[in-house]
């Protein structure tokens, strides 16, 4: 350890240990605050439990509808039909009272109501914001506010989207998708719900964008259209090239307002009358990657977008020396920081260049097969370095992967990377040359079941079927959650007898590192805070836990007070004062749109209604009845999906058939409404299914009158 960390670590402890009494005081408080109490009497929501008043008139329209309801009800009872089950209907309720729990706590993972907030940076002491309170704290027309759409303390980082707006005027910083997961079924990624800016279209003066990744412009392909096309669209070359690709995907694809920028230029656009932009250069695993610095009329804010130090980068390093300048001359006063790799201790421990030199170790250890090396297609750096080492032991490179060749393109376009004479070649080119000679580069590092490792494992991609003589690396780590993915195809890998080399795993092979994460390091931000010295601190891009360590990251080892930090929420309203103060004052509408992977919207009550199905099956019941005499015309059809296989289930249906003739029979005398007939049938045919099998499948009956 040097000396500068241990130095460090010493002013961690003993902030921490000033920060005692505060952290108890804090306690104490919070359990007086204790939830129940408001309810004592006295109590701040006791009007909450107190009984409201009966009305005489109101008692007298219920007696009406008693008389109406047992009525109903003695019908019903004429109607019943023994159902011979030795299940309570109790138990069933209960079951489907615990998966519609479990079938909502799936689907809204993602959904994002009112948050629970009580941090201790939430601009409240850590007591929960009401949106009583939110609405007695005034807005005030003079501050800036800021306003996340997307990307904060949500499930899985995603779908960045920021607001700066000041009186009537707005920019919007990134546009980005989130990819859902497993547990949304049939859903492919998940964009920002935009009400607000639609409700207040005309005051957007500016859309900025930080870089290309997915998370920051995944979505422009839904939201750019909806904006004026004259509003002007800042980005890097390579991001606008990025941006541009992903449009020209629309069927109609709009003319829109781009506007290049070049970051060493460090010039400022006046987007509006109050606000101006500038973009600044910064390194992270994407060519023309930029921090954003917004000049306001309450002081100047940096949106540091993400980023990673790197001692040796391969291009030219982060513009220091200009974010230098702005603090010495201008000063920062509220520094909105990502948080992604807040929880990793120390710094990068190695560089791109040390990441290059290991893939070529591999092509020589394995110099008298194919190499095929997988690594995310917007890592242009590291494509930049394979083409550099297999191009000095004579391999020739093809790329494989839609999105890899579309990346690679636009690059080329941007001048973002460099590429040795005579090396590329074309897929159908590649495979007639010797083995040796075969440097292969190609999407599925995650594991993808479609992408191109994984169809070159089971023999469905078209040039290449994996042989024994083949090395394949993984110049990536699994993002969390898809190590199983990433796992079965390294099986299938070794299956078919090939080298497997992945990142972090250098003791198994000797070589190694295969992989720099693109975002910096719990010390890196020590030392990037510090050089800013901001007045006030926001951490965004990342999950809750992610922001929360941000910010204690701030508080205790770069000493802000906990009062200028704010951790906020996805539709939180920060005002950023003009005495350079932060709080939340309200809350906007926010949420997720989600799409198929045809690009087609996905209802929120559709994914529950899979999630449901996905467990227990859908049981469909056809009725056809003579429409004078009310009798069963024939048997009825029965239709059983994702639920039991109706062959192997004759007795049951049996017993479900004779039921439905019972129940039709003794429905003739009362002749009930339709829809209550169908419900009494539905509610009976769950419990013979729930009698039978435990489950409760979602059950339609169907009935024609003819
Ligand atoms: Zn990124
Ligand atoms: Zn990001």
């Amino acid at each position: 350890m040097n000396l500068k960390e241990e130095e460090r670590r010493a002013r961690l402890l003993k902030m921490r240990a000033e920060r005692l009494p505060d952290i108890k005081k804090q306690f104490e408080e919070a359990q007086k605050r204790n939830f129940n109490s408001n309810f004592a009497p006295g109590g701040k929501d006791a009007k909450l439990v107190a009984k409201p008043a009966k009305k005489a008139a109101a008692k007298a329209t219920k007696t009406v509808k008693e008389t109406a309801k047992s009525k109903a009800k003695s019908e019903a009872e004429a109607r019943k039909v023994n159902l011979s089950v030795s299940t309570k209907k109790g138990e069933m309720v209960h079951h489907q009272r615990m998966l519609s729990q479990d079938v909502n706590a799936q689907a809204t993972q993602h959904i994002i109501g009112v948050p629970v907030n009580k941090s201790r940076y939430n601009g409240y002491n850590g007591e929960q914001v009401t949106n009583a309170k939110l609405k007695s704290a005034r807005p005030d027309p003079e501050a800036v506010r800021i306003i996340p759409i997307g990307g904060l303390g949500e499930f899985g980082i995603g779908k960045n989207m920021t607001i700066i707006e000041y009186k009537s005027e707005m920019i919007v910083i990134d546009m980005g998708v989130l990819f859902a997961g497993e547990d949304y079924p049939g859903v492919n990624y998940m964009i920002p719900d935009i009400k607000y800016l639609e409700d207040n279209m005309k005051n957007v003066k500016a859309i900025l964008f930080t870089h290309a990744h997915l998370d920051h412009i995944g979505a422009c392909r839904h939201l750019l259209p909806q904006f004026n096309p004259l509003i002007p669209i800042y980005g890097t070359d390579f991001t606008i090239g990025m941006i541009k690709k992903q449009m020209s995907e629309l069927e109609d694809v709009p003319e829109l307002n781009y506007q290049v920028v070049d970051p060493f230029k460090h010039e400022k656009f006046q987007v509006s009358e109050h606000l101006s932009v500038e973009f600044i250069h910064t390194l992270h695993s994407i060519p023309g990657n930029t921090a954003i610095v917004v000049r306001t009329p309450n002081g100047l804010i940096y949106l540091s977008g993400d980023w990673r130090h790197e001692e040796n980068p391969m291009g030219r390093q982060t513009d220091y020396e200009r974010i230098d300048e702005i603090v010495k001359n201008e000063g920062i006063d509220l520094m909105l920081n990502e948080s992604t790799n807040i929880d990793s201790p120390g710094r990068h421990p190695h560089s791109e260049f040390d990441v290059g030199d290991s893939l070529g170790k591999v092509m020589d250890h394995y110099a008298n097969g194919r190499v095929i090396i997988s690594c995310f297609s917007s890592q242009i750096s590291r494509i930049e370095l394979i083409l550099k080492e297999a191009a000095a032991r004579g391999r020739k490179v093809a790329f494989s992967g839609f999105s890899m060749i579309n990346n690679v393109e636009v690059a080329l376009r941007a001048k973002s990377i460099k590429v040795p004479k005579d090396t590329i070649m074309k897929m159908e080119d590649i495979i007639k040359l010797p083995d040796e000679k075969v440097c292969i580069v190609c999407t599925g590092s995650q594991g993808e079941l479609n992408a191109v490792l994984n169809r070159m494992v089971t023999g469905a991609h078209k040039f290449i079927k994996i042989k024994s003589t083949d090395t394949i690396v993984f110049s990536s780590n699994p993002i969390p959650g898809n190590e199983p993915h990433v796992v079965s195809t390294v099986d299938g890998l070794l299956r078919e007898g090939a080298q497997v080399i992945q990142n972090g795993k250098t003791h198994l092979t000797n070589i190694g590192p295969l992989h720099l994460s693109g975002h910096a390091y719990y010390e890196d931000h020590v030392d990037f805070v510090t050089r800013l010295h901001p007045t006030t601190y926001m951490p965004y891009h990342g999950e809750f836990y992610m922001l929360q360590h941000n910010a204690e990251m701030a508080e205790n080892v770069i000493g802000i007070p906990k009062d200028n930090i704010l951790i906020a929420d996805d539709g939180d309203v920060v005002e950023f004062t003009k005495e350079k103060k932060l709080r939340k004052a309200g809350r906007i509408h926010v949420g997720n749109k989600l799409y198929d992977d045809a690009d087609q919207p996905v209802h929120e009550a559709v994914i529950k209604d899979r999630i449901h199905i996905s467990r227990e099956g859908i049981f469909v019941i056809v009725l056809t009845l003579n429409k004078k005499t009310g009798h069963l015309l024939k048997t009825p059809d029965i239709v059983s999906r994702a639920f039991i296989y109706l062959d192997n289930s004759e007795e049951l249906i049996g017993k479900i058939r004779h039921y439905l003739r019972q129940k039709t029979d003794k429905s003739i005398s009362t002749d009930p409404e339709m829809k209550v007939l169908k419900e009494e049938i539905k509610e009976d045919i769950t419990h013979i299914l729930f009698d039978a099998t435990g489950h409760t499948p979602i059950v339609i009956p169907v009935i024609n009158k003819v």
